[in-house]
């Protein structure tokens, strides 16, 4: 039922062979599906030797035909996209029908960068004396190394291959340990649309060994992670210190601010529909909650309504609207995160608990009435609770919105156009969604600023950090 585990090399895929292998486990169940082959230090070598003999050709192929290549992949993707969909719910645990959103939205990013990568432009630039060129071109960084996280296992690795790859580097990534069918399963998409050996290599260990091998590897030139803001920090220290490029995209802590003027009924619905989303395993998940004071009440009683009838099960039962948390580590800080938070005088108006004895269910929680001293208003939950707290003037909740280290997201809820403008010019955050949620599409830069990362992927920018300026002048 679920898929076969493997690492991926050189245009090779091995089982463990002698190597030591991890449990990989159905978070809804705890039952063990897989087992994972790890790499070791000699693995690693050889796939940093492949990428680095790979990318010699790779470089020199045409945008065109990388172009092709990717288009030919994004077809496979929407082919296979059931069954990778499927390991996605078994290994992490979301609902079938996000799963498959995951998955398919990720053809439209492949299609995006096959056809972003034709337009990788260079500049001619006037010269001082006559008959003499000058132009500036843009080159692939070289060897890459990328490390993507378990909330969005196909979709955050296929960002930075797609990326990597059309831009004419060649890549080693580690995926993540406790769901890696997606990763196996895009490496699989990329082989059978015929990638050349050594161009993208699938590796799997220890994190902290494989991340410090990788980076400071000679022949590696840029790194791209996804995940905490602790670890990016460490990898950002380490790459700096080799001199490596970096693209981080790390936590967030996202207000939302709903202004009094607002659709509250509307705002409620939406905002608890997108909290659901992967058990709030998501790092623009809406975090927390400033309401207007004339509009407290209602969007509290209505956001926590919401919260309170949706279904919480098993990924795979059709009716789940959430499925389990990825892991026990989650439901254990979401208890942490519930238990300060009352301590300190909240009130859980819904929720707050582990859901069943067996699997990481957590039930979707409203808290009411906490300060700003309480862990969840500093802390990325990463989980499926929401603290709702009121707030006065407009000003009061910039402020707040923006007292924090972390910018990813933001979310603001208005009528008002000049309360629009003017929260939008004044938030700290790489994303600014205003009565909707726009972010995601292959189109749209995602990224964030402060501690909450470096770059941006997607977008006209997704090159950005996969190629460098070379300047030419000729007599
Ligand atoms: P964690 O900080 O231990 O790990 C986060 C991710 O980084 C995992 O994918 C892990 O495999 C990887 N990682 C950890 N140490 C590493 C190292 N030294 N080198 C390379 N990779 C390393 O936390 P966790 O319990 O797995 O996840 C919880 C936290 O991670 C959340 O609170 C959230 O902030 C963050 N997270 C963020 C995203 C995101 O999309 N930005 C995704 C997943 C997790």
């Amino acid at each position: 039922m679920y898929r076969k585990l493997a690492f991926y090399i050189d245009g090779e895929f091995s089982g463990a062979e002698g190597r030591h292998a991890g449990d990989v486990a159905n978070p809804a169940t705890g039952e063990v599906i897989g087992r994972l082959p790890h790499v070791g230090p000699a693995d690693l070598d050889r796939a940093v030797a492949a990428a680095e003999r790979a990318f010699a050709s790779w470089r020199r192929t045409s945008p065109l035909a990388r172009s092709d290549l990717l288009r030919k992949v994004a077809a496979l993707i929407r082919e296979r996209a059931p069954d990778i969909a499927r390991d996605i719910t078994l290994d992490e645990g979301k609902p079938l029908e996000e799963a498959l959103v995951e998955v398919t939205s990720c053809a439209e990013h492949v299609e995006w960068h096959a056809e972003e990568c034709r337009r990788i432009y260079g500049r001619v630039i006037p010269p001082r004396q006559p008959d003499v060129r000058q132009f500036v071109v843009r080159e692939p960084v070289g060897v890459c190394a990328a490390f993507s996280p378990w909330n969005f296992p196909f979709a955050q690795a296929v960002r930075k291959v797609a990326a990597a790859l059309a831009a004419g580097c060649t890549l080693i990534l580690k995926g993540p340990e406790e769901s890696p069918s997606a990763v196996v399963a895009m490496a699989e998409l990329f082989h059978d649309a015929g990638l050349p050996a050594g161009v993208l290599n699938i590796v799997w260990g220890d994190p902290a060994a494989i991340s410090r091998h990788l980076i400071t590897a000679p022949a590696v030139r840029k790194i791209s992670f996804t995940g905490s803001v602790p670890v990016g920090k460490q990898l950002a220290a380490l790459a700096g210190a080799h001199m490596k490029r970096m693209t981080m995209e790390l936590g967030g802590h996202s207000p939302v601010l709903v202004f009094a003027d607002a659709d509250v009924d509307r705002a409620a619905q939406m905002l608890a529909r997108f909290k659901l989303r992967n058990a709030g395993q998501v790092c623009v998940s809406p975090t927390r909650f400033y309401v207007q004071r004339p509009a407290y009440a209602r969007f509290l009683e209505a956001f926590a309504h919401e919260l309170s009838q949706a279904r919480v099960g098993d990924g795979l039962d059709p009716s789940s609207q959430m499925g389990p948390l990825a892991n026990p580590r989650r439901v254990a800080a979401m208890a942490d995160l519930v238990a300060d938070a009352a301590g300190r005088g909240a009130q859980v108006v819904t929720g707050g608990r582990k859901v069943g004895e067996e699997g990481c269910f957590f039930a979707p929680t409203v808290l009411a009435g906490l300060g700003d001293d309480a862990r969840i208003m500093r802390e990325e939950p990463f989980g499926p609770v929401a603290p709702v707290v009121p707030f006065d003037t407009e000003d009061e909740a910039l402020q707040r919105a923006n007292a924090l280290p972390f910018g990813l997201a933001s979310y603001v809820f208005t009528e008002s156009l000049k309360t629009a403008t003017r929260v939008a010019n004044g938030l700290e955050a790489g994303m600014v969604n205003i009565n909707h949620f726009g972010m995601g599409p292959a189109e749209i830069p995602f990224g964030g600023i402060k501690d909450s990362g470096i770059g941006t992927e997607g977008g006209a920018e997704t090159f950005d950090g996969y190629l460098v300026t070379k300047f030419i002048t000729q007599l």
